[in-house]
């Protein structure tokens, strides 16, 4: 495989005509539909074509602070995104297998709405859907308990589907969409090939070693989320899970405390 700037650039070309925003005359931002007015007011330009509310890349962004994705806040560094896969024995616990469905599609359509429907991480969108809702994780090691971690859940993030593909880079070398994601994550970072390599090598071997390890799950974040309860089918194979009150009964039930609510970002 050669990763030559000339293969980028012409590759960067394929993706500028499916319609990716790359060229950065325009930084789209993540207004919720209630913020449009304030938006408007502060001078932000409603793109049809584009669907979102979007400012120059030569506007002062101070006022617009609040609505950035992520690689525009002036506060902000790189990496804007990495990739951390989930390791293997985690696969089956996500909130999209442990929610009801009804209650799953709430949550996702919450988190897009409150991203208006934009990527949190570069403001772009998908051309047959706008943005998919991730789940963050993060990878908690002891080194008192060798061998043993704990899955949190941080939060949801809406991101486009090229963002997307980072953060599961297995998934995406068998789905042919490897060289988009690696391109996404030098576009995003700004970082050469060589760095996106590297952290891609690095990526694959936090995964393998992750993956012989046992994993027990933090779902706190979910009280945040208006839900403090969760409802499981009993069985021997289920990992410990905390952070919220989970009950277990001989049949998945759908008896849930949920509220919707504002997401923490
Ligand atoms: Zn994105």
């Amino acid at each position: 495989m050669s990763w030559t700037p000339a293969f980028l650039q012409k590759h960067n070309d394929l993706m500028y005509l499916s319609g990716m925003e790359r060229e950065q005359s325009y930084i789209f931002l993540n207004v919720p539909f209630a913020d449009k007015d304030a938006a408007k007011r502060a001078g932000a330009f409603w793109d049809m074509e584009g669907r979102g509310w979007r400012i120059s890349t030569e506007t002062p962004r101070a006022k617009f602070e609040r609505w950035l994705p992520r690689m525009f806040q002036p506060d902000a560094r790189p990496p804007y995104i990495v990739s951390e896969m989930v390791p293997a024995p985690c696969w089956g616990v996500n909130l999209r297998s442990l929610l009801p469905a009804e209650v799953w599609e709430a949550l996702r359509r919450e988190c897009s709405q409150q991203a208006g429907h934009r990527c949190q991480v570069c403001g772009g969108r998908g051309p047959d859907w706008p943005v998919e809702c991730n789940e963050q994780w993060q990878y908690l090691e002891d080194p008192a308990t060798p061998g043993i971690g704990v899955q949190k859940l941080l939060r949801l993030a809406a991101l486009c589907p090229t963002c997307h593909t980072i953060k599961h880079l297995g998934k995406a070398q068998i789905d042919g969409r490897y060289k988009q994601a690696l391109e996404q994550l030098c576009y995003v970072n700004g970082w050469s090939f060589e760095q996106t390599d590297e952290h891609a090598e690095q990526a694959f071997d936090t995964w393998e070693r992750r993956s012989g390890m046992e994993w027990h799950f933090d779902l706190g974040a979910l009280v945040g989320m208006g839900i403090d309860k969760i409802v499981l089918r009993a069985s021997p194979g289920l990992p410990p899970i905390a952070g919220v009150d989970v009950v277990l009964v001989p049949d998945l039930s759908l008896a849930f405390g949920f509220a919707t609510g504002a997401l923490p970002f």
